[in-house]
This record gives C-alpha cells, sequence and structure tokens, in this order.
C-alpha cells in the first residue's frame, strides 16, 4: 500500500496553478513541465492530473481513459520535442528505496543528449 494522497504536495500546486512551472504539453489526463533542475538538456517530468501517488496506486486505481491519456501523453511530450529520432530515456522513481522526493506519481523524460548507461 502507499500512502494517501498529500495534496499540499508540490506538484498538486503546479496542477493548481498555484507555483509556476514551464509547462510543454497539457490535456485533459496529463501535464508535462520542465524538471527545476534537468540533469539532461531536456529534462521533461510528465504526470496524471489524478491524484496518485505511486505506480502502484495508478496502476490499479486509475481509469483506463486516464493511464492511456498518461501513456498518449508521454508519446506526444516526446514527439513535439524531436526525440523519436533520436532516443530518449523514461524513468520513474516509485517509492523509499528508489529515491521518490515527490508524492505524485511523474515519469521523467530525458534527452537531447546521449544519455550514457543507466547506473541503476
Ligand atoms: P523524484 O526524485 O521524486 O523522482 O523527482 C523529483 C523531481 O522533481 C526532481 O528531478 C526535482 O528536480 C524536481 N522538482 C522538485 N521540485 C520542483 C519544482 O518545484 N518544480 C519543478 N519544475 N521541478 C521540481
Amino acid at each position: 500500500a502507499t500512502l494517501p494522497y498529500d495534496d499540499s504536495n508540490i506538484f498538486a500546486r503546479i496542477l493548481r496553478g498555484e507555483i509556476p512551472a514551464t509547462v510543454v504539453h497539457e490535456d485533459e489526463w496529463a501535464i508535462a513541465f520542465n524538471d527545476i533542475a534537468p540533469q539532461a538538456p531536456v529534462h521533461i517530468l510528465v504526470i496524471p492530473r489524478g491524484p496518485y501517488v505511486s505506480w502502484d496506486d495508478f496502476s490499479s486505481h486509475a481509469s483506463p481513459e486516464e493511464i492511456a491519456g498518461f501513456v498518449r501523453a508521454i508519446g506526444q511530450v516526446a514527439r513535439n520535442h524531436g526525440l523519436v529520432a533520436p532516443g530518449y530515456r523514461l524513468l520513474a522513481n516509485i517509492g523509499v528505496e528508489a529515491g521518490q522526493e515527490v508524492p505524485h506519481l511523474h515519469v521523467h523524460l530525458f534527452g537531447g543528449a546521449p544519455l550514457g548507461p543507466m547506473l541503476v
């Protein structure tokens, strides 16, 4: 089980427009914005609009439309940034041992340069 959703988390505040972010994509199901501390030339966070802490939470409770919308949004962001041909990396930290810092599910999208091997 994961923690209950805490809607004071920083990404919930970005979703509500309470704090600024450089939004690069938004639709009914997801928004995407630049990471505040980029670790690659392109470093975007894609999040579902719904209140999901983790992948466990999302995969078990989100509707098929939400799941499809989120997955499609990630693909659209990659296409819109010209990353399909060169390639890119998706990563999600889930829970304590992965070092998840923000308790709203997010997928990191890295690209824009050769990324090197995954370290873990
Ligand atoms: P995690 O470690 O949970 O996988 O990733 C959290 C990510 O959120 C980090 O890459 C961090 O730089 C980013 N982040 C934390 N606070 C903010 C913020 O206020 N705005 C944006 N745009 N990114 C943030």
